[in-house]
């Protein structure tokens, strides 16, 4: 059925997994399917790259960082920018294998795409703002700057749920930078690199830099794990789990190797009582079963005042109850399939906890009598300190908690081990400010009126605590991708010392 939409991608049915400037294709290697988790059936197949495949793409984008860093970053810019115009000539295709990957619905799969075409202006115009500094000496006729330069190939590892979006934050920034990249994507959206590598090495080489951007689809033995060991790779950006970033910090810092870690979120919206509650339940509704619950931004915990509870629950069972759910590439859809039949068991695993810890399902929670990975969103009272809404069930799963005071409300926001994704709905401006303050959400990220989830490109994205600590995309997180080096000019002819110290030989 979606046969042409593979072929106009450059997807066969069975493809190479490992491409730099050109695709290497050992045959006889392992290889492995993408299944259509709606479907439940296989897409395409990949040939999974082995070890001298993983040597062979990382000494490439050695080699092509010789030449790279010595580009100029305007004309990196360049190359970015014409890649962000062959996605704009892909997004529907691209947008659509992504919905058949990974379950997302259509806008959200598209828009996927639009995000990876705002990385690459943002991109584009930082290529002429990696600014350094003028710093003042207190030596005579001296001068101090702070300058930038790149890093080197960039390893960056990325989850299952934005199996395009991630790499363009990454791989953008770390381009124009001057880092050449090595992608080791999620082994549940394979053919959505392909893709992505397809039309960015086409562009890449078209503009006469081949092998900037390199692919490496194996296994986490393969290849994982000796990304996390390869000094090759100074610097290894890990998009996924908690239990993933905390190994991955580990390995990579027994190297003194750096890491920008994306990890879990247990995010949290507070209704508190002057919010107006038409805005927070659309709010809430899309931050909690958006992507099927499948984003790290997602909406887990529902903090709301207690003279509303009762009002916000019926309001939220009444909408979770309308939500279409089915196929997420026919339109009207709005929850498509969980990724796998794991994810489906981890969700029913997590409902059966939270019951027996004390917690009510209001709604949702089934699987739904089809072929497919699909469930219902789930909407469960709870009480504070129930272990279970602690951890990060990546499923539409919304744990709702009442609160009397403020403070009380923020400090079950702030108690969990993660800390991505926050947000408050009040009118109530001292409140809304108290949540920015010093002393309110502990987040990365803290929204006032808006959901959790549905970050646009622009700020940095990341959290605290065991998200990582991580930022990317926007304002400063270039800095993570390029070695800085202060600078000390003497213009004069004597050698004074700092600090006074004489040394007089
Ligand atoms: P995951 O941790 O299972 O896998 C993520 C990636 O890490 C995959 O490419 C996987 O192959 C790789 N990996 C796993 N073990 C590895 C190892 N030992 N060495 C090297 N690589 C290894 O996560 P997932 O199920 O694909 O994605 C869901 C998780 O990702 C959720 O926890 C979600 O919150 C998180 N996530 C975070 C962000 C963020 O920006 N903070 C964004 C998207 C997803």
């Amino acid at each position: 059925m979606f046969d042409d939409l593979l072929k106009r991608l450059g997807v066969e049915p069975v493809n190479p997994g490992a491409c730099h400037e050109r695709w290497i294709d050992h045959p006889g290697t392992e290889e492995q399917e993408s299944i259509n988790p709606a479907t439940g059936r296989p897409l395409a197949r990949v040939k999974l790259a082995g070890r001298a495949d993983y040597d062979e793409v990382v000494d490439h984008a050695v080699a092509a960082f010789a030449n790279w860093r010595t580009t100029p970053a305007p004309r990196r810019g360049e190359v970015v920018r014409r890649i962000g115009q062959a996605l704009r000539e892909h997004k529907p295709d691209l947008g659509l294998l992504i919905t058949l990957e990974t379950g997302k619905i259509r806008s959200e799969g598209e828009g996927e795409v639009q995000e990876m075409i705002d990385m690459c202006d943002f991109a584009v115009g930082l290529s002429r703002q990696l600014y350094g500094l003028t710093i003042a000496s207190e030596r005579p006729r001296h001068r101090m700057i702070e300058q930038w330069h790149p890093l080197g190939p960039i390893g960056v590892i990325t989850a299952f749920n934005f199996p395009a979006a991630v790499w363009a934050w990454n791989a953008m920034v770390a381009a124009v930078c001057g880092d050449t990249v090595v992608w080791k994507p999620s082994p549940l959206a394979p053919l959505t690199a392909l893709a992505v590598q397809r039309i960015v090495g086409r562009t890449a080489e078209a503009e006469g830099f081949p092998g900037v951007f390199g692919l490496c689809i194996g296994s986490t033995e393969e290849v994982g794990e000796r990304m996390l060991t390869d000094a090759r790779l100074p610097l290894i950006s890990a998009t996924g789990s908690c239990r993933m970033g905390y190994h991955v910090a580990e390995v990579v810092g027994r190297r003194l190797g750096r890491t920008i870690l994306e990890l879990g979120g247990n995010n949290s919206v507070i209704v508190a009582p002057s919010a107006d509650l038409d805005m927070a339940i659309r709010g809430v509704v899309f931050a909690a079963v958006g992507t099927a619950g499948q984003r790290c931004t997602t909406a887990r915990r529902l903090i709301v005042h207690e003279s509303l509870h009762e009002q916000v629950i019926e309001r939220l069972a009444k909408a979770y109850r309308s939500l279409s759910i089915g196929d997420p590439w026919q339109g009207g859809v709005l929850v498509g399939p969980l990724i796998h039949e794991q994810a489906v068991e981890a969700m029913q695993s997590a409902l059966r906890q939270a019951e027996a810890q004390g917690g009510t399902v209001v709604c949702g929670g089934k699987r739904l009598d089809r072929p497919g990975c699909f469930i219902e969103p789930a909407l469960v009272r709870v009480l504070r300190g129930m272990p279970i809404v602690g951890e990060e069930t990546f499923a539409p799963i919304l744990y709702v908690i009442t609160y009397r005071e403020f403070e009380e409300a923020v400090a079950i926001q702030n108690e969990v081990e993660q800390g991505l994704t926050s947000a408050i709905f009040t009118r109530d401006l001292v409140e809304a400010e108290r949540f920015l303050s010093a002393a309110g959400s502990d987040c990365g990220i803290a929204n006032v009126n808006i959901g959790t989830s549905g970050a646009e490109i622009g700020g940095a994205f990341g959290g605290e605590k065991a998200t990582g600590g991580g930022r990317e995309a926007g304002s400063d997180s270039w800095k993570a991708y390029m070695r800085r080096q202060t600078c000390t000019i003497n213009y004069g002819d004597q050698i004074p010392l700092a600090q006074g110290v004489r040394f007089d030989v």
